[in-house]
């Protein structure tokens, strides 16, 4: 046996592996199963060369769980290593990346700490480290090495008949989980379950069904337990899969989900290399639990299901995989953030998804339409958040109306184009966030020829304003606001049928009942069709005050409710019945009745003032 010194440059690092990675212990089996299918995947490449004399075999990879004897083992039938290779891959190409690697970690634990730890990672779980391995070269012995995290490290010659190499880890006290069968089955199931190579954990048994009807008998054999998928769907070329496929390797990823509307096949080799298929769930109004769920790969070997730096902010509402050795692992985020080859990825995958939009949208239209909704917090959050994103969708985002019709931007702005512009040439879009309480205005509106679309969802307050800012030509306003009125062409404005003095005496007696000092009276000549009061709010106010509950209703001081109490003047009941009455008892009682109707309308009748208006009601019956 022959003994020998890990050379250490800065300081002894097995303490450090120890204790620093704490948190990402178990990271270790990733790192020591990636390298047992990076020698197999070589093996096959000598193969495949015909450089190999020897029989290919069977490539499986073991991981066996030994409790008595306190070990974990992990087997391959790889390239193997000889005694210089040993001490070149073990003591200084592993040693040293290990030490780079716990240096950047020092000094920015930000790092993702996933790769780059390597082999050294078994230490953070083991107090010994045995390898065993032979070469699969003619004319080597099999070689053993052992270490017990120290420096030191011993070398001998070893009996072994196989090619490939076993690495023996002797489990410390305080990792005891990793001899537990359910926990070795949950990390691989984690970090291992698309690996190229099949890895085997132990058998497991399953029951099997033969026979017909009464003669049915359950039966029970045992089984290899493979871990694995070793050919992904994303790996496949989309022209050899099936719809079919694409859906049960989504059930595969997320076998609670409900079905994907659709997918996407990315594939890309220059100039950095991506494949990964992305999904399409149902998002419905219901987003923020469908969020993160993309897991990024590298080579087949699960990294994280945290891509939030590495994808733009909507796309994780998207589900899926995403592959790309391309992407540096080893980096702290905010690094990953300035990158230049994720800043290119980002830009890609956006592309792909507004194309893959487009295209569903241009060629089946009526199949998309029937997705909007599923789809719609999806493209506006997009579009919200990605300046390039909404270049491209405003091509496929639609808006609908209260009669569920959809449009694309540009065709609703012919749309309405004619009846909802108003004096300064700006379209105006009107909207409600919840047809049933907005029902009368609704009404109103549609009587007049105008157009309502349903903004019902939180994110159509941002969308709103983002159309507004950058289309330039639109604005919005909810159909109970203030505004509405002023659609009305200058030309066919109405008259009033009271003279000036007549409409100054309603206002007085309207003014003098109404005392809330939220609301503003004024005068105006609708149909007499239209409500004879009706009460409407600033659009603006409305919406800073709604911004504002939003955040939590900080900021400075709350935005006054404020609306303003708009009388009809050419209603019958105004200006026939109010201005005749002569008891100013009377016309205050029946100013209020009006008034509270109108309130009554806007949900604003409520406790005291609700009954009060109820027992009125039933005396004016009586
Ligand atoms: P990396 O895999 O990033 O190179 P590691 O520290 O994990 O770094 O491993 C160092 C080297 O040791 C590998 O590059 C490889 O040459 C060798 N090695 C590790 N595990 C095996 C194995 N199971 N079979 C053959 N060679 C191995």
């Amino acid at each position: 046996m022959k003994k020998g010194n890990i050379s250490v440059q800065t300081e002894n690092i097995f303490p450090i592996i120890k204790q620093f990675l704490y948190s990402d212990q178990e990271i270790f089996l990733r790192e020591l199963v990636s390298n047992a299918v990076d020698a197999t995947s070589k093996i096959k490449t000598l193969a495949s060369r015909g450089e190999l004399k020897s029989e290919l075999g069977d490539l499986t990879i073991d991981v066996v769980v030994d409790k008595e004897a306190k070990t974990l083992t992990i087997k391959d039938r790889g390239i193997g290593m000889d005694e210089e290779e040993v001490k070149k891959y073990l003591n200084q190409v592993a040693f040293s990346s290990a030490q780079e690697f716990l240096e950047k970690y020092e000094k920015d634990s930000g790092i993702i700490g996933h790769f780059g730890l390597g082999f050294y990672s078994a230490f953070m779980v083991a107090n010994r480290v045995e390898v065993v391995t032979r070469s699969y070269k003619e004319d080597t012995v099999g070689v053993k090495w052992a270490c017990e995290g120290d420096p030191n490290y011993t070398i001998e010659d070893a009996t072994r008949e196989e090619r490939g190499t076993d690495i023996i880890l002797h489990v410390s006290d305080d990792a005891k989980e990793y001899l537990e069968d359910n926990r070795i089955e949950e990390l691989l199931m984690k970090y291992c379950k698309f690996l190229p190579v099949p890895i085997r954990f132990g058998t497991k048994e399953e029951t099997i069904y033969e026979g017909e009807g009464d003669d049915k008998e359950a039966k029970t054999i045992t089984k290899d337990n493979i871990i694995n998928n070793s050919e992904p769907a994303w790996k496949k070329l989309p022209a050899n899969l099936t719809d079919e496929d694409y859906r049960n390797f989504y059930k595969e990823l997320y076998p609670y989900s409900q079905p994907p509307m659709f997918w996407i096949h990315l594939n890309i080799d220059y100039p950095f290399n991506l494949t990964g298929v992305l999904f399409f769930p149902k998002l419905g109004n219901n987003f923020e639990v469908q969020k993160n769920k993309i897991q990024l790969y590298s080579n087949q070997v699960y990294v994280t299901d945290d891509v939030k730096d590495i994808v733009p902010e909507f796309l994780t509402l998207l589900h899926g995989v995403i592959d790309s050795p391309d992407i540096p692992l080893n980096v702290s985020r905010s690094y990953l953030q300035a990158d230049h080859n994720v800043k290119k990825i980002t830009g890609y995958i956006t592309k792909k998804v507004a194309e893959k939009l487009n295209d569903l949208f241009s060629k089946q239209r009526e199949d998309y339409e029937a997705k909007w909704k599923d789809l719609s917090v999806f493209v506006k959050y997009g579009m919200i958040s990605d300046e390039k994103f909404y270049e491209k969708a405003t091509k496929f985002a639609l808006l609908t109306n209260t009669e569920d019709k959809h449009f694309t931007i540009e065709e609703y702005k012919e749309h309405i184009k004619a009846t909802q512009t108003d004096k300064h040439d700006k379209i105006i879009g009107l909207y409600t966030t919840d047809a049933a309480e907005h029902y009368s205005y609704i009404e109103s509106a549609k009587a007049k020829g105008y157009d309502v679309l349903q903004f019902d969802n939180i994110i159509d307050n941002h969308f709103m304003q983002s159309l507004e800012h950058k289309g330039g030509d639109m604005t919005f306003v909810r159909v109970d606001s203030d505004t509405v009125d002023n659609l009305v062409q200058k030309d066919e404005k109405l008259e009033s049928v009271l003279t000036e003095d007549q409409q100054k005496k309603v206002e007085e007696i309207f003014k003098a009942q109404i005392q809330d000092v939220t609301a503003s009276v004024s005068m105006k000549a609708l149909s007499p069709e239209d409500q004879p009061v009706v009460i409407t709010r600033p659009e603006f106010m409305r919406r800073m005050k709604e911004m504002q509950n939003l955040q939590g209703g900080m900021g400075m001081g709350a935005f006054p409710d404020s609306y303003n109490v708009v009388v009809n003047t050419n209603h019958p009941l105004i200006c026939e019945k109010l201005i005749k009455m002569k008891k100013a008892e009377k016309k205050a009682e029946f100013t209020e009745y009006l008034y509270n109707l109108a309130r009554l309308n806007q949900n604003m009748l409520k406790g005291a003032d609700l009954s009060k208006f109820i027992q009125t009601s039933i005396n004016f019956i009586k």
